[in-house]
């Protein structure tokens, strides 16, 4: 089989695996049970904020200058068009998130080269957005992986092209003053099977490092999407906050 990820990075805590271990087991792949419907499988509650209903992307910016989202807008979803991640104006703590992505139908590039975004809590804390449907790449950056930390229980990807959940129970982290106190924390759902089980997370998403909480941020964040130069798609965002929130 070929190598995927890396060799020469450090070993996460207490782990036998490297960040980015090609060598790491691939997680199983499972089909998800429910329908491959097409129709909005995640409706929003009464109590939701919406974030994107499919037109309107007035509650988010540019993430490089803060200035008006130039992603493609149409037919009910959004697209990266290389124009840089975006993120919410509103932010963020302790939340439930709902969201849907498709990877670009037409399979381009292999490994992370296909498919790649990514959806980051407050802004730093990323589950990977890639198309892993026949795809591999080292398990801790492949679908729904928490990038650089923990590979997803199971690959619940659909085909490039389909609709796919992500429903997330997120935990920010606290610190006291200075004093760090407990981790970010997630659980995760792809397409209605869980992924993450209460991960704690080791900090901050980084690439070929091992993530540590340097230092405290502030307790909410925004949500940010990745532009990785994929055309991938998103619609259907939603979040409850359960502790923290910024209208912005
Ligand atoms: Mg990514």
């Amino acid at each position: 089989m070929a190598q995927y990820g890396y060799d020469d990075t450090p070993f996460l805590p207490g782990s036998r695996w490297r960040v980015h271990d090609g060598t790491r087991p691939q997680p199983k792949v499972v089909t998800p049970g429910t329908e491959s419907s097409q129709e909005l499988p995640g409706r929003p509650s009464s109590d939701a904020v919406v974030l994107f209903d499919g037109a309107d992307v007035s509650q988010w910016v540019r993430t490089n200058d803060g200035g008006p989202v130039q992603w493609m807008v149409e037919h009910g979803y959004m697209e990266v068009t290389r124009t840089g991640n975006i993120q919410t104006k509103a932010h963020f703590g302790d939340c439930q998130l709902h969201l849907e992505w498709a990877a670009p139908e037409v399979v381009v590039g292999e490994s992370q080269g296909r498919g790649n975004s990514g959806v980051f809590l407050m802004g730093l804390y990323e589950i990977q957005v890639l198309d892993c449907y026949d795809n591999l790449t080292y398990p801790d950056g492949t679908t729904a992986a928490i990038y650089g930390q923990y590979p997803p229980l199971v690959n619940a990807c659909r085909k490039p092209g389909e609709w796919q959940t992500y429903d997330v129970l997120f935990v920010a982290p606290r610190w006291e003053g200075q004093t760090f106190v407990s981790p970010a924390c997630m659980t995760v759902f792809h397409n209605g099977l869980v992924v993450h089980h209460h991960a704690e997370l080791l900090g901050p998403t980084g690439h070929r490092i091992v993530a540590a909480y340097s230092q405290p941020h502030p307790p909410t964040g925004p949500l940010m999407l990745q532009d990785h130069g994929d055309a991938v798609r998103y619609r259907n965002i939603w979040v409850r906050p359960l502790k923290g929130y910024d209208e912005g």
